[in-house]
């Protein structure tokens, strides 16, 4: 997520600062050509043909243009239309074999903002990406008598400027590889672990009732504090008749209402374990009175005895349970003696008749 805001907001600064620089190199060049064409203006007085007629004329303004060049504004420059409609050096303040002749044909590509700036007489800018960098070519046409007469070009080089991309991009691009590392990871690492809980999770779930079986059982023994737990334990009462009399799927069927029941009568953090075949072992979070206690037992045992197991449209079966509970098992030294006790209790509610509780380890009976 950090390493995400970080990358978004670099990219952010990037973009702007690069704007900001571009703001800043367009704005210098329009206070320069406004500076420049002030200077033709004064010269000529207002009458361009002086230009194409008086070589000293030329090479004065020309050394005016040449005096602005520098490592930014590498080339100033004016072109003029001629009579047959061709483009022409008219000045040039640039240096050494870049400097245009006057009457020397332009050939650079007449790109839109060189059409439209003619066209219309309004100052113009493009970007160029060159091997050096990014340029910006700066077009502010010279209007003579309302008509557009020649256009002074200023090519300015952001490459000073560049430098702080420089840092920036590299370090742009590490956070960018960083951050797609990093989301691999995070999404290999969560496979896994998605991977290794449904492997878990099959391993401590029984498949027909869903419920927690002994594998879980095993893993939570030594973490069970039986300070804080009641102990149940839950037999279905005859129900090798329910498999004799309808067979084993309509068992399996009974198996699973009950543990539905078993399910919806007691809390999330309360433990139901299939602890045999039609033997269920629930650790009850410890509620705070024995009463508490043998009421939910007693709601259990009602809930299953009560409600009619739906088979199919012709057949419902009612099935019991018996319930031993060892109310406080921290009377005994361990879960597995306390588990026994329970278990005895279940024995006792089994020959009482069974479809009852039978408790013990009351906090009021030692
Ligand atoms: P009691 O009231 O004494 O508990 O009698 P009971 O018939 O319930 O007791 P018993 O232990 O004799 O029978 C339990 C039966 O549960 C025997 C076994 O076939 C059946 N059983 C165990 N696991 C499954 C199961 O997954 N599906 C089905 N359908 N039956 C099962
Ligand atoms: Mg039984
Ligand atoms: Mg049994």
């Amino acid at each position: 997520m950090m390493v995400g805001g970080l990358y978004y907001q670099f990219g952010k600064v990037i973009d702007e600062t690069n704007n900001e620089i571009n703001k800043i190199e367009i704005n210098r060049a329009k206070a320069l050509s406004d500076k420049i064409i002030l200077h033709i203006r004064n010269k000529i007085t207002g009458d361009f043909s002086l230009l194409l007629q008086y070589k000293e004329l030329r090479e004065d303004i020309s050394s005016f243009l040449s005096l602005n060049v520098t490592d930014e504004f590498k080339y100033i420059y004016v072109i003029y239309k001629d009579k047959k409609g061709a483009y022409r050096y008219l000045l040039d303040g640039s240096y050494g074999v870049d400097r245009g002749e006057f009457g020397q044909k332009f050939f650079p590509l007449l790109t839109n903002i060189w059409k439209t700036s003619l066209k219309t007489g309004h100052s113009m800018h493009g970007f160029q990406k060159k091997a050096d960098g990014l340029w910006i070519t700066y077009l502010h046409p010279i209007i003579i008598g309302k008509k557009v007469r020649a256009v002074l070009a200023l090519d300015i080089s952001t490459k000073e400027y560049q430098n702080l991309n420089n840092f920036l991009i590299p370090l742009y691009n590490f956070l960018r590889v960083f951050l797609s590392v990093l989301i691999i990871i995070v999404l290999v690492v969560m496979a896994q672990m998605y991977m290794f809980y449904k492997e878990r999770k099959k391993s401590i779930i029984d498949p027909l009732t869903k419920l927690y079986n002994r594998n879980f059982l095993k893993e939570i023994w030594h973490k069970v504090n039986l300070k804080k737990i009641s102990i149940m334990m839950l037999d279905i009462d005859y129900f090798k008749l329910v498999n004799d009399q309808y067979g084993h799927d309509v068992g399996d069927i009974v198996l699973s209402s009950v543990a539905r029941k078993l399910m919806g009568e007691t809390r999330l953090e309360d433990k139901v374990i299939r602890y045999g075949g039609e033997e269920f072992l629930i650790f009850l979070r410890w509620s705070k009175s024995d009463e508490e206690v043998m009421r939910i037992a007693d709601r259990i045992r009602v809930s299953i005895a009560s409600e009619k197991i739906r088979i199919s449209e012709s057949l419902s079966i009612n099935v019991t349970a018996s319930i031993g509970v060892s109310v406080n098992p921290s009377k005994n030294k361990t879960l597995k003696e306390a588990i026994q006790v329970a278990d005895k209790m279940l024995y006792i509610a089994k020959n009482r008749g069974r479809n009852r509780v039978a408790y013990a380890n009351l906090h009021n009976s030692k």
